[in-house]
């Protein structure tokens, strides 16, 4: 059986490893006689799987003991709702950064609770790059500041982050969280679906500061409040249990091999290699300012169109998928996240390379 190097923006490639020790575990796990999808997410089997993925996580990312880890359902999505519903808290206003489609698209269900002030945009230039935080029209009664640390589709990534004093900073990190060392004292909130650097989907990672937790006003019904999910220790209902396995066993796998700070390095290097290559050439074309392209998703067009088709074909006859760019874009896009091998990239810089000598 082999593999393909598959680059997708999500649901994406998952380590190896985890996928064979899940199906090793998948009929009977650790002598239980039954698989993780049939126990209750009650019974002490379970608890213990959710209890240790916490734990993992927490270790991973370094997270204070005043911040509340949730394993929630709904995706990126429900939280773009769940963000201005709970932490408004009265005060009728929030900042944003609009940094192109996922901000876009947080900024508009945002204003169905409250006033958005879009404190910096990057639409003067298409949306390639982060705006400096020079730039911002911070309100200081704000009741926080999202911004989306890494754009997906367009990918612009933000280097550093934002300092926002008391304001809470609240962060979309869904297809970048694991990926390189972040200081989780500096926000209020960091939300992720997991289906990109985590795990299947069906799972979404909240993490907030205990403070900002049953703040609402008005108080929301309850699977929309936090402090629903913090009372109930995310078991307020069914979890996504599977989901919640397949992530404790990723939390490992990265915990086995270095944690953060050695995937980070890996995806320096892999980007760096997409990157340097990209500047030696121009058949192919990154729009990204160069100090803000995303190490997780690399865009890129070819210099006509009308080669793309053939592009996907050598591609795939080469084994790797999923490079075609989002419908909005166009072109190409090859997600790199931290279960995509340095040798995957490498098949792909050649195959590039190889590309454009037979078509330049
Ligand atoms: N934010 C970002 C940055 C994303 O990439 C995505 C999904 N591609 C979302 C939000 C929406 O996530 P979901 O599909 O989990 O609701």
């Amino acid at each position: 059986m082999s593999r393909v190097f598959n680059f997708s923006a999500g649901p994406a490639t998952l380590p190896e490893e985890v996928l064979r020790q899940a199906a090793e575990e998948m009929v009977d796990w650790h002598g239980s006689g039954q698989s993780v999808m049939e126990m209750s997410h009650r019974g002490k089997e379970f608890m213990g799987i959710a209890a240790a993925a916490e734990a993992d996580l927490r270790e991973l990312m370094g997270i204070p003991a005043n911040y509340k880890v949730l394993f929630l359902q709904g995706g990126a999505s429900l939280q773009f709702e769940m963000i201005p519903i709970n932490l408004l808290r009265g005060k009728g206003t929030a900042d944003y950064v609009h940094t192109g489609e996922w901000a876009k698209k947080a900024i508009k269900a945002a204003r169905i609770f409250g006033n958005v002030n879009v404190v910096a945009s990057a639409e003067d230039k298409a949306f390639t790059y982060a705006p400096a935080q020079a730039g911002w029209k911070l309100d200081k009664n704000a009741a926080y500041v999202h911004y989306t640390a890494n754009e997906t589709i367009g990918g612009v990534e933000f280097q550093w982050t934002p300092e926002t004093g008391d304001v809470p900073l609240v962060c979309d990190m869904s297809s970048n969280i694991l990926s390189r060392a972040i200081d989780v004292s500096k926000y209020g909130l960091i939300y992720a679906g997991a289906q990109k650097n985590i795990g299947p989907a069906g799972l979404t990672i909240v993490i907030v500061r205990d403070d900002l937790v049953g703040k609402a006003q008005p108080t929301p019904p309850p699977m929309l409040d936090y402090k629903t999910h913090v009372d109930a220790e995310s078991m307020y209902n069914t979890p996504p249990t599977y989901s919640i396995y397949i992530a404790g066993l990723v939390f490992q796998w990265l915990k086995k091999n270095g944690g953060v700070a050695a995937m980070e390095r890996k995806n320096v290097e892999k980007s760096k290699l997409l990157y340097d290559y990209l500047g030696t050439t121009d058949f192919y074309r990154n729009p990204v300012n160069p100090a803000d392209r995303s190490r997780m998703n690399v865009p890129f067009t070819l210099k006509d169109a009308a080669l793309d088709e053939a592009f996907l074909k050598g591609a795939k006859e080469r084994g790797m998928t999923q490079l075609k760019g989002h419908r909005s874009v166009g072109g190409m896009r090859a997600s790199i996240y931290n279960a995509m091998p340095v040798a995957g990239v490498k098949a792909l810089v050649d195959y590039m390379r190889e590309f454009e000598k037979s078509h330049g």
